[in-house]
């Protein structure tokens, strides 16, 4: 059995990329030295914040609660709340809320729960639904992640946010990035860095991924070691998505040669930076959605579009018709999108 790097005692954690082994006490040490690291290095956050942490009560959203939760008591000026969106996902959503309600009551913290019935209408399992109906081409966790981002900068702003910090971890991070390269939208890629913007609109609120140089792996311990995981995780959408093979690949990949998600992510520092000297992805956020007013990187948001393609959301022609030029013929577009059979 591997013994701890700096006390000898038995470990719970082998780092394969560095060599180095852990027990519980110098594990938990090493994450937190970790994560604080990353949180300077990348300015996350002042002297003065209102956190909010999107939760979806999974390990990863759950260990972030936790993390900055303890933190805050050592900082004056943070107020950390959570937020939990409730897509509605029949067999899975229920249990992660659960344990969401349990710990916010345990450590008095204040936080809001915004479901996509009561803001979107309709449920997850619904929209998707709608959506083989009609014949749209998306997978499940497009319309979770389009409505998701959606109500998250809204209820941010509404719950007097000045920052959102989200639980992605480095092989969530480096999945998107290759992702993003098979699809070739680099105006995404620019957008996975570990601090969202710089953005200008007064509706926007700030993102930051505090786990980005984090393993899931290492937020999975994190979470055992703090009863914020059980096993029970899987959303029964995630193997429709191409994340699925990627995650496998790359798993595989970093089993070969230990290092190779850590070389991925530095890779995907050295893009972002290239793309921002050619102007990429700069018009992220400097449109207001001509129809629900939130910041949007197109003159109609995704979320509205989505909403119009699946007949969720019905305008009037007079509507329409008041539309600065390319916001109506997105409409038009979304709408023919949603007849189409
Ligand atoms: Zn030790
Ligand atoms: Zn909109």
């Amino acid at each position: 059995m591997a013994k701890c790097s700096i006390c000898g005692r038995p470990a719970i954690y082998v780092s394969r990329a560095s060599g180095l082994a852990f027990c519980e006490k110098h594990f938990l040490e090493y994450f937190s030295r970790k994560v604080r690291r990353t949180m300077r290095k990348y300015r996350m956050f002042g002297p003065r914040e209102h956190i909010v942490v999107a939760v979806s009560g999974g390990k990863d959203s759950m260990s972030l609660l936790h993390f900055l939760h303890n933190l805050s008591k050592r900082v004056p000026g943070w107020r950390v709340t959570a937020l939990l969106i409730d897509e509605g996902i029949k067999g899975y959503r229920e249990y992660t809320i659960k344990r969401f309600f349990r710990f916010v009551e345990e450590n008095n913290i204040d936080y809001k729960i915004v479901g996509f019935r009561e803001e979107i209408g309709y449920t997850l399992d619904e929209i998707v639904k709608m959506g083989r109906e009609r014949g749209l081409p998306y997978l499940p966790c497009t319309y979770c992640g389009v409505f998701r981002r959606y109500l998250l900068n809204k209820a941010a702003r509404e719950m007097g946010g000045t920052v959102v910090a989200t639980g992605h971890n480095l092989d969530d991070i480096v999945q998107t990035y290759l992702m993003n390269i098979i699809g070739n939208d680099w105006a995404k890629i620019v957008r996975l860095g570990p601090v969202s913007g710089p953005s200008h609109h007064p509706k926007f609120v700030r993102k930051v991924k505090p786990f980005y140089e984090v393993l899931e792996k290492e937020t999975t311990i994190y979470a055992i070691i703090h009863g914020l995981y059980d096993g029970f995780e899987e959303c029964p959408y995630a193997p429709l998505s191409i994340r699925w093979n990627i995650r496998k690949m790359i798993n595989q990949l970093e089993e070969r040669s230990p290092g190779a998600k850590y070389s991925l992510l530095r890779s995907l520092e050295t893009a972002i930076d290239i793309l921002r000297k050619h102007g990429i992805g700069e018009e992220e956020q400097l449109y207001t959605c001509a129809i629900c007013g939130e910041p949007s990187a197109h003159p109609i948001c995704r979320a509205c579009q989505l909403k119009l393609e699946l007949g969720i959301l019905r305008l009037s022609e007079e509507r329409i018709r008041s539309l600065p030029e390319k916001a109506r013929r997105m409409v038009e577009a979304a709408i023919r999108r949603g007849e189409k059979r």
